[in-house]
């Protein structure tokens, strides 16, 4: 097949390495409108076990790819000034640009072209193609510009995030809560390198407002952040990256294609990075629409149909669980000032409603015990 993809992304990507592994006689071009050495944000995170969704599909990947990850056993959880480790929630990291190069080089062996500094505004400009994988991130102008055919809806959200890295290495993966006259700040960080931290901070709308960032420069935003998190940061200085502002976008799609084209990663739906399953998601993504083309060969919609069928119950489970995390941290200032630092981790590990007390228990009964100490109703439970 003639293949064309929109978006060096990891989706994209890798669902090029998939085809081209598999079938070499496949024609496949990536359009990039970035150069190759060009990335917003600093590291990303993987969930749970890191990179164990890879290893049954592709071995050598994962073997590839394990070797440049930070990996912790726990998490902090940070609520002023205690801090409460939580075990039994594994995390992994690398620079979101590291894993690029990583998959750039992957492919290309393979014999992959990617085209960068090359921005498709329209199908035309991609001419003959048997396939059309739009992979090119949340703001997609193929979805966008094809809501009806796609079921597509985004949903804005009112907290406001800026990702900023750090040169402080973090020692595991940390979200610090802080009170402030303006309210409550957070921020997510963690070590991607031995010498790099990402740190992305978060706070409700009228936080923002209170603190009069709308009018700020970016010089005086980094300042005031810095001050916020001094305790965390111990002299360390705040480092952007075109860093600004931003709402996030939960997309949704009700259908995934039309004619030839496909949509895969951010593009098709987003989920929030307070779960790091982003990443993890449009790699999965990348999985199953291969797995679908394996099955039905070049017939394009029966493809289509079946990459819809396989991939939306596991898919569609950790978009709601992120959804449910999103409005978590909606919530933070009334979460931070009513609640004790025990109560406020043990919210957190339960936010989503996935995790019972007896899987905190089971994960860490350290904070199951200080838990039941202060709400007794639930011990055995
Ligand atoms: C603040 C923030 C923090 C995040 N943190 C994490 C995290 O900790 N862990 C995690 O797993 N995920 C995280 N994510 C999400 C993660 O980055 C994405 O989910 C993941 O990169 C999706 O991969 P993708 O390939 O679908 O899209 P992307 O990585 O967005 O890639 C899309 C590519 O398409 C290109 N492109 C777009 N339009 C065009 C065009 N018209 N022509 C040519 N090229 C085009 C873009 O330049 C981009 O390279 C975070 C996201 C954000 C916004």
């Amino acid at each position: 097949m003639k293949i064309k993809i929109l978006g060096a992304g990891p989706a994209g990507l890798y669902f090029a390495a998939l085809m081209k592994k598999d079938d070499p006689q496949h024609e496949i071009t990536i359009y990039e409108r970035n150069p190759r050495d060009a990335t917003w944000g600093f590291g990303v995170v993987f969930s749970d076990r890191a990179l164990e969704f890879l290893r049954a599909d592709d071995q050598a990947l994962y073997e590839y790819l394990t070797p440049h990850l930070e990996n912790w056993p726990e998490i902090t959880i940070v609520h002023n000034d205690t801090h409460i480790p939580i075990a039994g929630n594994g995390f992994s990291s690398i620079g979101r640009l590291e894993l690029l190069t990583l998959l750039y080089a992957y492919v290309e062996k393979l014999g992959v072209k990617i085209q960068f500094d090359t921005e498709v505004n329209s199908f035309a400009q991609l001419g003959e193609a048997d396939l059309i994988v739009a992979a090119s991130g949340a703001f997609s102008w193929v979805r966008t510009e094809n809501e009806d055919k796609f079921g597509a809806t985004t949903d804005w959200r009112p907290n406001k995030f800026i990702w900023y890295g750090t040169s402080k290495p973090f020692n595991s993966l940390t979200l610090t809560f802080r009170e402030t006259d303006a309210g409550v700040f957070c921020a997510h960080h963690y070590r991607y390198k031995p010498d790099m931290s990402t740190f992305l901070v978060e706070v409700e709308d009228a936080t923002w407002k209170q603190a009069g960032f709308e009018r700020m420069s970016p010089e005086d935003t980094i300042r005031y952040c810095e001050r916020v998190f001094a305790k965390d940061l111990e002299g360390h200085p705040l480092i952007s990256n075109n860093s600004n502002w931003r709402n996030f976008p939960a997309v949704w799609s009700e259908r995934w294609s039309f004619d030839n084209v496909v949509l895969l990663g951010d593009a098709l739906r987003t989920a929030h990075f307070s779960i790091g399953s982003g990443t993890r998601l449009a790699m999965e993504d990348s999985v199953a629409l291969f797995k679908a083309f394996k099955e039905c060969g070049t017939d394009l919609k029966a493809a289509f149909a079946r990459f819809q069928e396989m991939r939306l119950p596991p898919m569609k489970k950790i978009w709601d669980a992120a959804n449910v995390s999103i409005r978590w941290y909606e919530e933070m200032d009334k979460l931070v000032s009513t609640l004790t630092p025990v109560e406020f981790a043990y919210s957190y590990m339960t936010r989503t409603g996935r995790v019972s007390h007896a899987e905190v228990r089971r994960r860490d009964p350290r904070l199951a015990t200080a838990y039941e100490a202060l709400h007794p109703e639930v011990a055995g439970t």
